[in-house]
């Protein structure tokens, strides 16, 4: 037989035939706007892909993307690459400057555009060098006022297309995405990914969630809804996997609290992933006693899930643990879902496990450096690099060939995160390299400190960082948000004191004891909703 016969590609058009056979009327949802079923998304995706090609989309173009999560998003994760082109997924939040910057250096052909960002783009269009035509989405309906040459409305155009498109085969390490980190330090960094490595990290997603005895097994009669932007990490890349699964997936737009909670209940929303500054919103929002979230499952990552908020949440009912990935790793690497064994074991040491970062997922090797790339032991304690490797890690970094080169050194990729692995297989982020705390020649990690704080009864929010000290080199400082509740009836003192409790429970050196903690009104946070530290460092630094 000829190769191409058994060599099978692994294509993102093969996702989209399996809910077909297994569950074509179930449903995807967006809002309280749209319903339809997947018979309906395939039809849309050959719809789509029809109204690209007539604005002159080939294999090969890049079609990118601002809007909020929606059902037109999940069409584009699977017209565009299907065509042979590459979805280029824009951070919406991005500073004009860096989302020229973005639009030029990935080469955009075409960009969809929802009207709530003409203006942004307006603001840049003089700049265009690669831009050749821009299709308007609209949930309003209205003409928009606009000094964008726009070639027609998105839902307009897709009702009128031809029903079929005929995708073509071609090699599954064709490009198929690419997406900008969000560039917290310099310019963003573009990131690529290919078929075959979605595909992988579809079936290793899936593996990882529902094949393997565990506490939060997803499965196709789950419902979905994302509550980490479509535009940052695909979506973790649960879109795909739940569109393989064919369960009902629920797209909130804009993420609004009273939208989320409304959706959550009313289409009785059972998974999501969010990251723990929203979570934190959620749990903290008055409205929530209201709303019975017993049995919602939900990945938190993007940052260490806090001790606090896991319980606050627990206590709602919700079924929450954590998981690790980057932009970089697709993102999947580990997540904390508890093994059977552990079900048994007492709330807090429960706690402690779904707040761990968690096992690798099938197919993905972690290992832990040191400075001098030896391999170190999982024994719970040896601290380093952590490096990894797996079928869906980018390549390297878009034009870049210097950054590529670091972050493939040795030939792991490096996460730049620090951390060590248990005698359970688990996984622990202490900190990140660039905000470990160096005092002393010891590190302290900024992690800890915010897990430890957010324990206390009075404490919103935290974030730790180390201050430049001419005696230590650096010493930490603790900001802290102080619930409505304790406004006014807890001190700064109080607060640094309860770090002496973690001290005797060996859980802190002394010497990890902030040299202050600083009562704020707002943590700065970055464009997809982390703790935003080089901010910090610039603000409390100076
Ligand atoms: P950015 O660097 O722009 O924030 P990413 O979204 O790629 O972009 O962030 C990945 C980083 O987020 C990881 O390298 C790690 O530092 C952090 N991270 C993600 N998940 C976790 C987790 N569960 N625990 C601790 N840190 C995490």
């Amino acid at each position: 037989p000829s190769p191409s016969a058994y060599n099978y590609q692994l294509l993102i058009k093969h996702i989209l035939e399996t809910p077909l056979i297994y569950s074509p009327e179930r449903e995807i949802v967006y809002r309280d706007m749209v319903r339809y079923t997947y018979r309906d998304l395939n039809r849309r995706v050959h719809q789509l892909a029809n109204t690209l090609a007539s604005q002159g989309v080939e294999p090969g173009s890049t079609v990118a993307v601002m809007d909020w999560d929606s059902h037109r998003y999940l069409e584009c994760f699977f017209a565009v690459p299907m065509m042979g082109a590459v979805l280029h997924t824009i951070n919406v939040r991005l500073s004009p400057e860096q989302l020229i910057y973005t639009i030029n250096h990935a080469e955009d052909d075409v960009i969809l555009v929802n009207e709530e960002f003409l203006p942004l783009l307006e603001s840049v269009k003089d700049k265009f060098t690669t831009v050749k035509k821009i299709i308007l989405i609209s949930d309003s309906g209205k003409t928009p006022d606009t000094s964008l040459t726009l070639e027609g409305e998105y839902e307009d155009m897709v009702n009128k297309a031809e029903k079929s498109y005929d995708f073509p085969d071609f090699d599954e390490n064709t490009m198929a995405t690419t997406f900008y980190t969000t560039g917290t330090t310099g310019l963003p960094k573009g990131v690529f990914f290919s078929h075959r490595q979605l595909v992988m990290h579809t079936y290793g997603m899936l593996a990882n969630m529902a094949a393997f005895e565990s506490q939060a097994p997803i499965t196709s009669k789950d419902v979905y809804m994302p509550i980490t932007p479509m535009f940052h990490v695909h979506a973790w890349g649960v879109p795909y996997v739940m569109t393989l699964l064919g369960a009902k997936q629920v797209y909130p737009g804009r993420y609004e609290p009273e939208m989320l909670l409304k959706l959550l209940v009313s289409e009785k929303v059972t998974f999501s992933h969010c990251v723990p500054t929203i979570m934190h919103m959620l749990v903290s929002s008055p409205a929530i006693t209201n709303f019975d979230l017993t049995g919602w499952k939900v990945i938190i990552g993007g940052s260490a899930l806090p001790r606090g908020l896991c319980r606050e949440a627990l206590k709602l009912g919700i079924n929450i643990y954590a998981a690790y990935g980057m932009s970089e790793t697709c993102p999947l690497l580990t997540s904390a879902v508890l093994k059977p064994k552990m079900m048994d074991w007492n709330e807090e040491e429960q706690v402690k496990y779904r707040c761990r970062t968690g096992r690798p997922a099938p197919n993905v090797y972690v290992r832990i450096w040191d400075p001098q790339g030896n391999a170190l032991p999982h024994d719970g304690e040896s601290t380093g690099e952590v490096v990894v490797r797996s079928p869906w890690l980018t390549q390297g970094y878009t034009k870049d060939a210097e950054k590529s080169e670091e972050l493939w050194q040795g030939g792991w990729l490096h996460t730049g995160d620090i951390g060590y692995l248990d005698e359970e297989g688990y996984l622990q982020i202490t900190d990140r390299l660039k905000d470990v705390i160096k005092t002393g020649g010891e590190w302290i990690s900024s992690l800890t400190l915010e897990d430890i704080i957010s324990q206390h009864e009075a404490v919103s929010e935290s974030a730790a960082i180390g201050v430049a000290d001419e005696k230590w080199g650096e010493r930490p400082l603790v900001l802290v948000v102080v619930k409505d509740s304790h406004k006014d009836k807890v001190t700064e003192d109080e607060l640094r004191d309860f770090f002496m409790k973690f001290v005797d429970a060996g859980e802190i050196p002394k010497y990890g004891v902030p040299n202050r903690v600083q009562i704020v009104d707002e943590i700065p946070k970055t464009s997809v909703g982390k703790i935003n530290k080089k901010d910090i460092r610039t603000q409390f630094t100076s």
